[in-house]
């Protein structure tokens, strides 16, 4: 049986923002929770034992990039990823089906599944719900993800509305399918719904109502307004059960993490800390700065002052920029690190607000402070990486 469970410790009695404890098979996780991305079965430049320094309890991996390359069978044949990738902690496999979605022209959805070809060497593949569940189990994480569809933004309501629907009898054939499989695996639903509330609203008693033990929040923050996001959100927590955790898939950026506790959102991924990180944008409390940029060029103090990541606490900030600016591997290696553990420290303190009572003042205080990046600059960015999204 599953050894999966979900607590709650306190709850914050000005917002929906909930401290909670996630028992799995691998270990335990004290939410509100970031989990960096390991695309590849490795957070890109990060060895385990650094992201454990680092503070991570939860690590998610692609099931499409690792259903192409090696191959779910060969991962199997290593004992499963945790073995295969040495982390000895819980993982969650998302369903492939955002990557799928992402390939445009390459697929073609039916009700039985997503026929694409792939992105390497143009073989066709099919994903149904039921094959999706098999390739999870032989990859072994702790919370798996089924088959769905995201609508892209903006789209029709109609789109949205059959979207969602096969999304929903999707959820259902994975439930089915997953009884064949290993019992340790907890399968949590996704919530649909693309920027309708209503049908938002529907898709959170639908799938909440199903005997999944938690719920992803997925179609968001696909190149939708912040607002609309918020909005989304807004319309679906309360129609949620309390009970589950509550993950949002995809998201985000330090202040989204902020801003998304406090409507009730447990659990977070997203490529981002690690991906602006490679490219020199670093987190600091006043906003992400680039380290590449010529002030840090004599700096002799941290990247910010007080960060307690590896990077902080033996470097200067002038010496990483001097690795930036030359492109060196160690580069890669110290920015990331810096990212994940601001990441994870945020949502330690986040935690601890909402233990304290005090998660609507660190809210804002923490908004008042942080300068986001603006909607300009993410598009420019969103443009750049659209063309590597499925290398990276
Ligand atoms: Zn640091």
């Amino acid at each position: 049986m599953s050894s999966f469970s979900f607590s709650i410790e306190a709850e914050c009695p000005g917002s929906w923002a909930r401290a909670g404890t996630i028992h799995t098979p691998h270990g335990t996780i004290q939410t509100p929770i970031f989990m960096p991305v390991g695309t590849q079965a490795t957070v890109k430049s990060v060895s385990p034992e650094e992201l454990r320094e680092a503070g991570a309890m939860i690590i998610l991996a692609n099931t499409y990039h690792l259903m192409l390359r090696p191959g779910p069978q060969l991962i199997q044949d290593f004992g499963g990823l945790h073995s295969f990738m040495h982390w000895d902690g819980p993982i969650l496999t998302d369903s492939g089906g955002f990557q799928v979605f992402s390939l445009g022209h390459l697929r073609k959805l039916s009700e039985e599944g997503a026929a694409f070809k792939s992105h390497l060497d143009g073989s066709p593949h099919m994903l149904t719900p039921e094959r999706v569940m098999q390739i999870e189990a032989q990859l072994g994480a702790d919370i798996i993800l089924p088959l769905d569809i995201c609508a892209a933004f903006p789209c029709t309501p109609a789109v949205a509305k059959e979207a969602m629907e096969r999304t929903h009898r999707w959820a259902e054939r994975a439930l089915v399918a997953k009884e064949r499989y290993r019992p340790e695996q907890t399968l949590f639903g996704i919530v649909q719904g693309a920027f309708e509330a209503e049908l938002r609203q529907e898709s959170a008693h639908f799938t909440g109502n199903l005997p999944f033990p938690g719920l992803s929040i997925g179609g968001l923050s696909v190149g939708e307004p912040k607002a609309i996001m918020w909005e989304m959100l807004r319309a679906v927590t309360p129609e949620l059960p309390r009970d589950k955790p509550r993950h949002l898939l995809g998201v985000g950026s330090p202040e989204d993490l902020v801003i998304s506790v406090g409507l009730g959102m447990d659990m977070f991924d997203c490529v981002l800390p690690t991906r602006v990180a490679r490219h020199g944008g670093l987190f600091t409390h006043a906003g992400r700065v680039n380290i590449k940029s010529a002030r840090f060029r004599t700096q002799h103090g941290p990247i910010e002052e007080g960060c307690d990541c590896y990077t902080c606490r033996n470097y200067s900030a002038g010496y990483v920029h001097h690795l930036a600016r030359t492109e060196e591997q160690l580069y890669y290696r110290l920015g990331s690190i810096h990212n994940i553990r601001f990441m994870l420290r945020l949502a330690g303190e986040l935690r601890a607000a909402i233990v304290e009572g005090t998660y609507c003042a660190f809210r804002d205080d923490f908004l008042a402070r942080y300068i986001p990046t603006s909607e300009k600059v993410r598009e420019d960015q969103r443009e750049k990486w659209r063309a590597a999204r499925l290398h990276s």
